[in-house]
């Protein structure tokens, strides 16, 4: 399909390129220097004390299960209405994932609420995941989870460079979770981040990235090692070097190009709310300063959504949902206990449009126009 307007794109250009061909230069394809260097960095723009790259957040969400203790008979309170990694990751430490509800129109992130009365005597750890980039509401989650001994996870493959409270989010937690997969805010085309202050996690992290082995191939390469011992019933989640150095560069543009994404979201705000009243727009009044990962709209009740998508892909623009909810899966029936009201009703009513640094402000009026035009028909 040749769309007009795609749901999202990446901004890729020369210093990429140069950052990749350096690495394939220096003849060192694995965890390395560059490795090394974007960690740094990313703890540093984050402010976090630890940053550990991974092969992809999915990898990044399992070892945060594992260090956080997560095991057989525990059970971990998380979102219905995110990506299916999010509960899988629970899943993969042979723990129970238990679905929370979400807040409501105006906020689809995990309500706390709904965490509080999903605790059990079995709960070790809440997952939460920043709908879009539009942060939880961590200081109460925080200090509910500080009472009751429990675990806090961020899922912020939506909020890299998110903030609340003059806080980056993913530092909130006790572990913090960011994906780079093509379609997010910064990509190395598959990739992910651990961010945590806690040193002990660091260091298991760090093992269990690689077989739970106690050196790395770089430090023999470098002579300051030549063996190691197995510590620990680890796994291969390494990233690489070009993916690396890939993401150094898309961290440098990340800060600019959120600007440019929290820009074209009032403008998205200002003109549906001109064109067509008749849709809600979530995260409205919403604290902090978001990521804008995607730009997510409400149908009122009963409107056709598929056939509005279908409408709309005729025009050449692209749309999405964010999501199925996961407890509707096949592979999840009958897991985790589940009343989701808010998440049944405002899952089947989500559209999410186009939204990425590098769009103009008319390809937004000429959205906004052409689902006006759509939403006569629907
Ligand atoms: C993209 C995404 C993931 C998975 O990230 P990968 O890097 O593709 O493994 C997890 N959770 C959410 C909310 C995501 O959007």
């Amino acid at each position: 399909m040749d769309w007009k307007i795609p749901l999202s794109d990446i901004d890729f250009g020369p210093e990429e390129m140069l950052a990749v061909q350096n690495v394939l230069q220096s003849k060192w394809l694995t965890m390395g220097a560059a490795t090394e260097a974007f960690e740094q960095a990313f703890a540093a723009y984050i402010g976090s004390k630890y940053a550990i790259a991974v092969t992809n957040a999915t990898a990044a969400l399992h070892l945060a299960c594992v260090v956080a203790g997560l095991g057989p008979g525990d059970e971990a309170i998380v979102p219905s209405l995110t990506f299916v990694a999010t509960a899988n990751a629970v899943r993969y430490t042979g723990a129970l994932p238990v679905f929370a509800d979400i807040v409501g129109e105006q906020d689809l992130n995990i309500s706390y609420h709904a965490i509080e009365r999903a605790i059990t005597e079995r709960t070790r750890a809440i997952l939460v995941m920043h709908y879009g980039g539009y942060a939880c509401d961590m200081p109460s989650i925080m200090e509910l989870a500080r009472e009751r001994g429990l675990k806090v996870i961020e899922d912020a493959a939506h909020a890299p460079g998110s903030e609340l409270g003059g806080r980056k989010l993913g530092t909130w937690g006790d572990i913090g979770c960011f994906s780079f997969f093509s379609n997010k805010n910064m990509t190395t085309g598959e990739g992910g981040m651990i961010v945590t202050d806690n040193e002990m996690f660091a260091q298991r992290l760090r093992l269990l990235r690689s077989h739970g082995m106690t050196t790395l191939t770089w430090d023999r390469h470098k002579g300051h090692a030549w063996s190691y011992d197995v510590v620990d019933l680890g796994y291969n989640y390494r990233i690489d070097e070009i993916r690396s150095a890939l993401g150094r560069v898309q961290l440098g543009k990340l800060p600019v190009n959120n600007e440019r994404r929290r820009r074209l979201t009032q403008i998205y705000r200002d003109t549906l709310r001109e064109l067509v009243p008749q849709v809600s727009v979530p995260f409205e009044k919403h604290p902090g300063i978001s990521a804008a990962h995607l730009m997510p709209i409400l149908l009122p009740a009963g409107m056709g959504r598929s056939y509005f998508m279908e409408l709309m892909k005729a025009r050449g623009i692209q749309t999405s949902i964010h999501y199925p909810p996961i407890h509707t899966f096949a592979a999840y029936r009958g897991k985790g206990r589940q009343y989701l009201p808010n998440t049944i009703d405002i899952a089947a009513r989500e559209i999410t449009l186009p939204l990425y640094a590098g769009m103009t402000d008319e390809d937004v009026y000429n959205i906004v126009r052409t689902m006006a035009r759509a939403l006569v028909f629907v």
